[in-house]
């Protein structure tokens, strides 16, 4: 089977050589559904897996504008439409200087599978820039938001393409961006998603991401007649994943002893409650400072330059960006007793990471199922702003719950060995390509 998988590669490789975090996303697709085509040669007939790692579009783009100073700048703009045949291309952007085309097609890559998971009418897509909004004016980052849109509009709509935030995009870019659209088009629609409350944004979209990561996380504790309280939980980044990762775990009466942001890690024994939670928020929110200065004001530990995996736990959140925890992080987790990863990153783990996992048979969840929450619910926001009518925060947060466990449900289903481990990668790879590849299948050789 080796050699069918690195056949497969060989092919893919050919055509996107340099591209390495897209060959790496693809080759860990490839090492579930290469054999899985093999007992079900319709999908390798029709050539399914080769046609999803071709995007359907590529869209790369100038994007200039004007700094404080008056002087031009000019970043790199992008959008991939990877695949849409079960939906509209639907998928975040993320503004941060390493973006690239590499970046954006493994992330649109892997949204395909993740939207299909949901069980939503979502297609996959990604999008974003080079442009680093950290040190930037509001006024600024408005102004970069309005030049980007500009040549974005022509691209996107309700029933095209629907983008939302990722790294380095929240509610105020999001907010930017809408206007934008709203100003060029003259019509008021749901084209992007994670929008304010007041103008056609979803309840509990904020909390999406992190509150489902913990609810997937449950999900498998309960399996083994365990959960989540008196757990010792660690999390990497400080951003919209892991703040809400850390409100629900608080919730659900687990420890969370760590913190980061690309400077380093917070070491905080006596763990983070409500009240120094609000305080993250506030810092990177509202003041968009650095996570040191929590060590600061709550007297613990800030470890610069370094990730917190070697810090003792029982579970870990890699919350903050791919390729974030290698093979060496862990073995260091799993020696120090980690029995469960969960990734609210999209790739965080390297491979070398993932087989230590498997090989140490702890609970891993991957990104495209365990992260799946943010993107239910932009597709719960979609449905709201089809009917033009908002549910409040209960119904969404059920809703979303539902779908969590179902992702849970079908990886457990395609992912289940004879020796009872359940491989949640290779069941959410499954389970996300058959839909694609079904409806791929059904609409021809597009
Ligand atoms: P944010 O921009 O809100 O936060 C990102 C966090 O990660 C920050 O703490 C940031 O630190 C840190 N970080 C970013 N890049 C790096 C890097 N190269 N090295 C070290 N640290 C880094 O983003 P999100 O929380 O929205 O996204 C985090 C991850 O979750 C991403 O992988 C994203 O794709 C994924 N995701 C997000 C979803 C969402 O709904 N937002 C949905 C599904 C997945 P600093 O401030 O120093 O840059």
């Amino acid at each position: 089977m080796k050699t069918a998988i690195q056949e497969f590669m060989k092919k893919i490789e050919l055509r996107n050589g340099h591209e390495t975090e897209f060959l790496q996303a693809v080759y860990e697709v490839a090492e579930s559904i290469v054999p899985f085509a093999e007992h079900n040669p319709k999908y390798k007939i029709h050539k399914i897996l080769e046609r999803i790692a071709e995007p359907e579009r590529v869209l790369i783009f100038r994007v200039p504008w004007l700094n404080d100073q008056g002087e031009v700048e000019i970043n790199r703009g992008y959008r991939v439409q990877m695949n849409s045949a079960i939906g509209p291309y639907k998928g975040g952007l993320r503004f941060h200087p390493s973006v690239n085309l590499s970046v954006l097609k493994f992330l649109a890559f892997e949204q395909v599978f993740k939207n299909s998971l949901t069980g939503l009418p979502m297609g996959g897509g990604k999008g974003g820039s080079d442009f680093d909004p950290k040190g930037k004016s509001d006024a600024e980052v408005m102004k970069f938001c309005q030049s980007f849109m500009t040549e974005l509009y022509r691209h996107v709509g309700a029933d095209i393409d629907v983008p939302a935030g990722d790294i380095g995009v929240g509610a105020r870019e999001i907010g930017f961006l809408f206007g934008q659209y709203k100003r060029i088009k003259g019509e008021f629609t749901g084209v992007l998603t994670g929008k304010g409350p007041e103008w056609g944004g979803s309840l509990i979209r904020p909390e999406a991401t992190g509150y489902g990561v913990v609810y997937f996380v449950a999900e498998m504790l309960k399996l083994r007649n365990d959960s989540l309280k008196d757990k010792r939980v660690i999390v990497s980044g400080a951003g919209n994943v892991a703040q809400y990762t850390i409100e629900k775990c608080i919730e659900m009466g687990a420890l969370v002893v760590t913190v980061s942001d690309s400077e380093g890690y917070v070491y905080d024994p006596e763990g983070i409650d409500a009240v120094k939670l609000a305080f993250i928020m506030d810092l990177k929110n509202q003041k968009r400072g650095r996570i040191k200065t929590y060590a600061k004001h709550f007297n613990c530990t800030f470890i610069e330059g370094q990730k917190p995996w070697s810090v003792k736990c029982d579970i870990a959140f890699p919350n903050a960006t791919q390729n974030e925890l290698d093979e060496a992080d862990a073995r260091l987790l799993v020696e120090n007793g980690c029995f469960c990863v969960a990734e609210g990153a999209n790739m965080p783990s390297t491979p070398g990471a993932i087989h230590v996992f498997e090989q140490a048979k702890i609970l891993y969840a991957p990104g495209k199922a365990a992260n799946a929450g943010g993107v239910a619910v932009s597709g719960l926001e979609m449905s709201q702003n089809s009917l033009r009518y908002s549910w409040d925060r209960e119904k969404v947060n059920i809703k979303l719950k539902q779908i969590i466990e179902q992702i849970h449900q079908v990886c457990v289903k395609y992912g289940k060995e004879e020796s009872g481990y359940i491989n949640y990668g290779r069941g959410a790879n499954i389970a996300g390509f058959v839909k694609v590849a079904d409806a791929m299948i059904a609409q021809g050789i597009v």
